[in-house]
């Protein structure tokens, strides 16, 4: 009996698919980059089921591939030769919301706009916001530990995320679905799982915690007359609105350009001409500062053209557009959340999802186009990214047009070599895949990289969990 029929016979028919049709979805990724290939898709309902492939996998030594929503940007859960792909796409049960404790249970193919709306009814949500959201998992969210535009007010993933259920390659089932905000028994199982991209198990139920619905925003388009500038705004809304602001995205004009070159029925965000430009939105969760006054105007919102008056008047901010009505305010994050879209339909970039310490970022700003610049004159620079969590994401194309393999790999080392070197990371919430294990391997701290391969040995002793993703081969890394 081959493993295939073996899986057929204990999860049925329908859940192991073989034919190249039925597999094509999940073998490419959204952006087309990432092509895979696998013997067959595993698509569980259960626990127990996912507890019997790995059993059966760990035995015959054929790799697992856990994937979500496949919307992740590093290859971490494209197909291999010979591999599984497990699909958690059947396993997306929400439990009841606990409005009580403002937690809510639900298996890790839920979709992160699902899990959202569950909270609705409770005027709760789970708040993690980005562009996949509809299509996401919370096993992909989780185990990339993502981010998105309010990592600022509610931290990322990991933070969100108070116990979950994962399945071990050897088939052990660890519960650690705890409910609990304080629980300090001993190592961090939870946050073991959380971050490592399917490689040392298949997350399968998750708790996250709930937070309470924006009842109103405000929302703007500002320039500014440089970063350090922009930091002295996100200081001033942070301080005068006392923790209020949700979205501080950076968006040069540069990339603005671009994006409504593909997106032109997207309106230009400001009149007036300029060269730095931000999304910044504060959220407002009382009714004291929702509730519209008699001008019809709600307080959050009064709130965010006085503090961007006071700092216009200080010469941190040169315009600003307010968002009046949520006509205006979608157009605005249309345009950041067509961005990724966007600079993918431009052509192949060397992207970079890089954060620095917040005060370090304008000078990375300038001393990473300098040196590029001065190795490669015509490589073109886009930037985007979450400024308010010190997190860009930075793309060069090293030469006008096509791809070209030598500029790519110079690019990548005079940008890394740089965020290494002012205190950075290579990966602030897309995580390393298949796209640069080879980078961390020569990167991360020693130390800490030999105890990450010691804790996957000891996890996953037959190297069966997401084989190429994260981290190289020992025996590679070494040589
Ligand atoms: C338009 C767009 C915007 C985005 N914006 C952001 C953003 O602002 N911030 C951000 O952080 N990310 C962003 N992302 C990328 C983000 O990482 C993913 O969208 C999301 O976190 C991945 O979820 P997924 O279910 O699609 O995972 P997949 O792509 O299916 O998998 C991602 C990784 O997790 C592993 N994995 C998946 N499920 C499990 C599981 N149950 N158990 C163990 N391992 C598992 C896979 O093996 C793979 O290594 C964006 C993506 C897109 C397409």
């Amino acid at each position: 009996m081959t493993p295939e029929t073996e899986l057929q016979a204990a999860i049925g028919q329908g859940a192991v698919l073989t034919e190249p049709a039925d597999m094509a979805r999940y073998l490419r990724d959204w952006t087309g980059v990432w092509q895979g290939t696998a013997r067959a898709v595993l698509r569980p309902r259960t626990t127990a089921e996912v507890a019997t492939i790995l059993k059966c996998a760990a035995r015959e030594g054929i790799a697992i591939i856990p994937q979500g929503g496949n919307t992740g940007v590093c290859g971490g859960a494209t197909g291999q030769p010979g591999a599984f792909i497990l699909s958690l796409e059947r396993m997306a049960a929400i439990a009841p919301v606990n409005a009580v404790a403002r937690t809510v249970t639900c298996e890790a193919g839920a979709t992160l706009e699902a899990v959202q709306q569950a909270g609705h009814p409770h005027g709760l949500t789970l708040p993690i916001e980005i562009g996949a959201r509809g299509s996401c998992t919370i096993g992909g969210v989780l185990s990339t530990n993502a981010g998105g535009y309010n990592v600022l007010r509610y931290g990322n993933a990991r933070g969100l995320c108070l116990g979950l259920e994962a399945v071990l390659p050897d088939g052990t089932v660890i519960d650690a679905l705890s409910e609990l905000r304080k629980d300090n028994t001993g190592y961090a199982l939870r946050d073991l799982m959380i971050g490592a991209e399917g490689t040392l198990g298949v997350i399968t139920k998750a708790v996250m915690a709930l937070h309470p619905v924006a009842l109103a925003h405000a929302t703007a388009f500002v320039s500014v007359p440089g970063l350090e500038a922009a930091q002295a705004l996100l200081a001033r809304l942070q301080n005068g609105s006392g923790g209020m602001v949700e979205a501080f995205e950076l968006m040069p004009a540069h990339a603005v350009n671009m994006i409504r070159g593909h997106f032109p029925d997207i309106p230009a965000p400001l009149d007036s001409p300029y060269e730095w430009g931000l999304l910044v939105e504060l959220a407002a969760l009382s009714q004291r500062d929702a509730a519209p006054g008699p001008d019809g105007q709600t307080p959050v919102a009064a709130l965010l053209e006085e503090l961007l008056g006071a700092a216009l008047e200080a010469g941190d901010v040169l315009d600003a557009t307010l968002a009046r009505g949520e006509g205006q305010r979608g157009n605005l994050w249309r345009l950041r959340e067509s961005s990724l879209a966007a600079s993918t339909a431009e052509g192949r970039w060397v992207r970079f999802d890089i954060a620095l310490p917040l005060d370090r970022l304008p000078a990375f700003v300038v001393r990473a186009r300098a040196a590029l610049h001065a190795r490669l004159p015509e490589a073109r620079i886009n930037m985007i990214g979450h400024l308010g969590d010190g997190n860009l994401h930075y793309s060069v194309m090293p030469v006008p047009g096509g791809w070209d393999a030598a500029g790519a790999a110079l690019t990548e080392e005079i940008v890394l070599d740089l965020v290494g070197e002012m205190g950075g990371t290579m990966s602030a919430e897309h995580g390393i895949g298949r796209h640069k294990p080879q980078a961390l391997a020569q990167r991360k701290d020693a130390g800490a990289l030999s105890l990450m391969h010691a804790i996957k040995r000891s996890v996953d002793p037959r190297g069966i969990m997401n084989p190429g993703a994260l981290l190289l081969p020992a025996a590679e890394e070494r040589s």
